[in-house]
């Protein structure tokens, strides 16, 4: 992946910057450049959107089986979180029992290491989900 892009993902990951259409106003997470919906009326007009990281887990899966680097932490839960503003985000929940995470739980975005590994030792961060 180029260094321009990797830089520019991970900007959009850690601030959890969407895109907004300003032709009919749908927000996306990651960011687009061209709204799915408007096509080439959306150039142009899609403007940053920053989430406000609250939502509601709307479906999920408690992980045992977990790959190397997160064998400290199983068993784990992914959810699917349908944040405020529509858009879904799938993320680990953490700081809950993983029994207690139920559909409807609300959370809020927090940014977590993720993994030391990845190019050149690279730690990555990325967002988790706690109980609001
Ligand atoms: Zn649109």
């Amino acid at each position: 992946m180029a260094v321009a892009r990797f830089w520019r993902e991970n900007a959009s990951r850690y601030n959890l910057i969407g895109s907004r259409c300003g032709v009919c106003g749908r927000i996306y997470f990651p960011p687009r450049s061209v709204c799915p919906t408007c096509h080439r009326r959306s150039i142009g007009k899609m403007e940053p959107f920053k989430l406000k990281g609250e939502g509601e887990v709307i479906t999920f899966s408690i992980v045992h089986d977990a790959p190397s680097q997160l064998e400290m932490q199983k068993p784990y839960v992914i959810a699917i979180i349908k944040m405020d503003e529509g858009v879904n985000i799938t993320a680990q929940v953490i700081d809950i029992d993983p029994t207690d995470v139920h559909i409807g739980l609300r959370v809020r975005a927090t940014l977590r290491k993720i993994s030391d590994e990845g190019a050149a030792g690279v730690i990555n961060y990325g967002y988790k989900f706690m109980p609001l």
